[in-house]
Formats: structure tokens, sequence, C-alpha cells
């Protein structure tokens, strides 16, 4: 017995093997959970395909959350293949590299609306899509990936600290409303982790030293602590819970 047995899971955010949504994914199929997964383009796709087939994972097809054409198309197949959903992952983030290493201040009024709208406001398109699925199975979790640069001054997170705070506002707003039809929403703020997206980051390295050397638990945390922690809030253990930003950091943020 999983804790996510019967349950239908959409998964928004592999791009490959490192990636923390596939850690999710990896860890929900284990609680039981079918899985349908979407890519960000060609090229993501043929790494995409071959981590489905590894978990019986359907691949719901091409998906860029900016557009909002492929969010109908993607929503449209799901209510196809399962009629309803259960589970909704949201594991995209995006800014310009450029801003990843430069002083915050030079971010450039388009950057700056790029960032919000790829990594904040398509949580909430996403949300919308899924709500009348998630109601038709009377009711649904939605989990979003967040950092600690949401709600403190890190250097080099810079623009994406600011989209990651309006993620984080986005999930309480959105629980307010999502919640009288019984589907929570809450983010999950992870510690990190080496992937593609980190990659960008000017300087990631010493990030992630300084939670090996100063958190509670002096080590990292590794990417399938990711996958347990979103598959409670994504099942009924986390019944109670919703609108909250949860830590899964080996505790660092507790640091003063
Ligand atoms: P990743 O590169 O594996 O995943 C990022 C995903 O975002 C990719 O699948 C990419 O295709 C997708 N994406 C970007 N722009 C998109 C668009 N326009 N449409 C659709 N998809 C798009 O890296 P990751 O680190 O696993 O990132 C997943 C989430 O975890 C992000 O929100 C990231 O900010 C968050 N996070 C990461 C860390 C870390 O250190 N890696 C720490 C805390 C939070």
């Amino acid at each position: 017995m999983g804790i996510a047995d019967g349950k239908r899971a959409l998964i928004v955010g592999v791009a490959n093997e490192k990636s923390l949504a596939w850690s999710i994914a990896q860890e929900l199929r284990g609680q039981g959970a079918e899985i349908a997964l979407t890519f960000q383009g060609e090229i993501l796709e043929k790494r995409v395909r071959p981590l489905a087939q590894q978990i019986d994972a359907q691949v719901v097809g091409e998906l860029d959350v900016g557009n909002d054409d492929q969010i109908a198309k993607v929503f449209a197949d799901v209510k196809q293949l399962w009629g309803g959903l259960d589970m909704l992952v949201h594991a995209v983030a995006f800014a310009d590299r450029e801003d990843l290493r430069d002083r915050f201040l030079n971010v450039n009024r388009i950057n700056f609306g790029r960032a919000l709208e790829i990594s904040a406001y398509s949580l909430v398109a996403l949300a919308r899509a899924a709500e009348p699925l998630m109601e038709a199975r009377g009711g649904g979790s939605v989990v979003t990936l967040s950092y600690l640069g949401a709600v403190r001054a890190i250097p080099n997170y810079n623009v994406m600290g600011v989209a990651k705070a309006a993620l984080e506002a986005c999930v309480r707003y959105l629980a307010l409303d999502l919640g009288p039809k019984n589907i929570r929403v809450n983010a999950l703020s992870a510690a990190p982790a080496r992937t593609l997206a980190s990659s960008a980051i000017r300087d990631y390295h010493t990030m992630s030293h300084e939670v090996e050397e100063r958190s509670p638990l002096k080590r990292a945390m590794k990417p399938e602590e990711v996958g347990k922690m979103a598959s409670v809030l994504l099942s009924d253990l986390s019944s109670g819970v919703t609108g909250q930003t949860i830590y899964v950091d080996v505790g660092y943020n507790i640091m003063g």
C-alpha cells in the first residue's frame, strides 16, 4: 500500500534525470500513483520519453508554460486520459542567465517580466486549468518548488528571488481560492541541488557548500528528500495543510 495508490499526477518540469521533478515522479510512482509528464521542446523530449518509460508514465505532450494553447491542450489530453486529476506538480523556473550573475539592480523590464511570468504566473495558469479536473475527483493537491531566495537576499539569485517571492504569494492566494473545492496548494522550498536550472547561477557551489557546512544536519539535501516530502504534500497524509511553504533544506533556513 502506497500513500498515492489510485491517484493520478501531472508533473511539469522534468528536463533530465537530475531534475527535482524527476525525483518527485519516481517517489510518487513508488507510492502507487499513475504519472503523466510533459516536456518543454523537442530537445528535452528526447530526455523525457526514456525517463517516462522507466516509471510507466504517460507523456501528455509538449508544454511551454508561456503558451496558453499548449496549456489547454495538455489539460484536455489529461481529461481524455483520466477524466480527472488528483495531483499537480509545478517545477518550472526561468531567468536570463545574465541576470543570475550580474547585479540585481541591472535587470531590465523585459527580463523581469519574463522571469515572473514563467516562474510564478505559470503556477496560476496551471492551477486554473487543473481546477475542473480536480473538482471532478472531489479535490486535489498542487505543489510548486521554491527556494530560500524568496525571503532572503541570496547573492546572485537576484530576479529569481523576486519571482520565488511572487510564487510563494501565489501559493497563498490560490490556496484561498481553491480551498472550498478541497484543492490544496503548497510550496516546497528546497536546498541547492545540482540541476540544469541551478547551473545558470553564478557561484552555485558556494550556495551549496554553505548548506553542507552550516545547516543543522551538516550535509547536502538529497534530491529524493524533495520527492518524499512532495509526495506527502500531494497525498492525503497532509490533508490539513494548505497555503504553506515547507522547507526541505536540511534545516538551513533556521540558521542565524
Ligand atoms: P531543471 O532544469 O531540471 O528543471 C527546470 C524545468 O523548468 C525544466 O524542466 C524546464 O524545461 C522547465 N521550464 C523552464 N522554462 C519553461 C517554460 N517556459 N515552459 C515549460 N517548462 C519550462 O531544474 P530544477 O532545479 O529541478 O528546477 C525545478 C524547480 O525547482 C524550479 O522551480 C527551481 O527554481 C526549483 N528549485 C531548484 C533548486 C536547485 O538548487 N536545483 C532549489 C530550490 C528550488
